[in-house]
């Protein structure tokens, strides 16, 4: 495993992290012992950084790993995060994350999905969610206190700006890095950590992989391999975050990780030229938006939405039909409150989306 330095923290943390959001259910729940063997085995592997949330896994992820770390043989960093504004609700999520997890600090607690300015000016005000995790940071139960955002690169900059924060925590990869290259590099200026998750863009590279055959580079065996790739020959990455649904899974991207051979600057520049601006603009699969209050299956859509944007209305028809047993009815029981959008990681218009979904079978 390589190790790379967390920014001014000096830690030494492992180029590919252990993200927590997509263990497998068998028959409709998880099985707890297959999950913590998989945490475990990553551990044995070198993996040091291991990132979960409530909410996360139907709100066991935080239960999962405690159990994991109980017999982990070798040093571990926890991370887990709050998406509270109030220093109240914070200290409340904090006190129940350590609990979960049986352990006495969390090493980086995350002010957790910031989705803009105004969100990110809501978390640092007095009496905030910022000002109680330094108080705790003080009581020693938080290590180090981290963000996490999905904010465009300009805003990522000026957050650093503030250099409120020992590190940040951002969706990046092949597909989306234009968009946010300027706050990567920002914040490897000033001496953050950084993590990067989604770096198979939530699943949609691996879906689509003839699509984004155009990605992979000669030696490569996937578009897969060439997206983790990608992330994992940043100097400015500290840690690249992959969500392990099983074994295979973890010993294939070890393998990719023990033998980071970087892209060079010319490929890169040819891969951003063919990428539209529609490919930051896919859906991630994230199902923050998922408790409508009407009823609507918002990610099941946006994900059909995004093979009519990747390869046609038809593709999107199929997707919604025969992947997720829908039809376009379903998207008729939007009122538009707005509530999704809101809450969308990557500021897609969803109301506009649905009403166009309701119009496919017209078409
Ligand atoms: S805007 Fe529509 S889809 Fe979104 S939460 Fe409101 S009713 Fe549901
Ligand atoms: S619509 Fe937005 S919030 Fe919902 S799953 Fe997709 S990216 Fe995530």
């Amino acid at each position: 495993m390589i190790y790379k330095e967390y920014g001014k923290t000096k830690k030494l943390v492992s180029a590919i992290g252990f993200g927590g959001m997509r263990f497998e259910k068998e028959n409709g729940r998880y099985n707890i012992d297959k999950c913590v063997e998989l945490l475990a085995e990553a551990n044995k592997l070198g993996i040091n950084y291991f990132d979960t949330a409530p909410g996360y896994n139907d709100d066991q992820g935080e239960y999962i790993f405690g159990e994991a770390f109980k017999n982990m043989t070798k040093e571990f960093y926890v991370s887990t995060k709050s998406i509270a504004k109030s220093g109240l609700e914070l200290r409340k999520d904090l006190e129940r994350s350590l609990r979960r997890m049986n352990v006495d600090k969390i090493n980086f607690f995350h002010i957790w999905c910031v989705l803009n300015m105004d969100d990110y000016k809501s978390r640092i005000v007095k009496n905030g969610a910022y000002e109680a995790a330094l108080k705790a940071k003080e009581e020693g139960l938080i290590e180090h206190i981290v963000i996490s955002t999905h904010c465009h690169g300009d805003e990522i900059a000026s957050i650093i700006e503030d250099n409120l924060f020992d590190g940040i925590t951002i969706g990046y990869n092949i597909l989306n890095f234009p968009y946010r290259k300027n706050g990567l590099k920002a914040a490897y200026e000033s001496g953050w950590g950084v993590a990067t998750m989604n770096p198979l863009d939530g699943g949609i590279i691996p879906l689509n992989a003839n699509y984004f055959e155009f990605i992979k580079s000669d030696n490569d065996k996937s578009v897969v391999e060439t997206a983790l790739r990608f992330n994992l020959s940043h100097k400015e990455i500290t840690t690249v975050l992959v969500g392990f649904s099983n074994l295979e899974q973890l010993y294939e991207n070890v393998r990719y990780c023990n033998e980071i051979r970087t892209i060079d600057e010319s490929r890169l520049q040819a891969i951003e030229k063919k990428l539209s601006k529609t490919l930051n603009e896919l859906c991630t699969g994230c199902r923050y938006c998922e408790k409508c209050p009407q009823g609507v299956e918002i990610p099941k859509l946006m994900i059909a939405y995004n093979q009519k944007m990747l390869k046609g209305l038809e593709q999107g028809l199929v997707c919604l039909r025969l992947d997720w047993g829908l039809s376009t009815e379903n998207a008729s029981l939007c009122t538009g409150c707005g509530v999704c959008e809101n809450k969308c990681t990557q500021h897609l218009p969803i109301i506009e989306r649905l009403k166009d979904i309701q119009n496919w079978v017209n078409n």
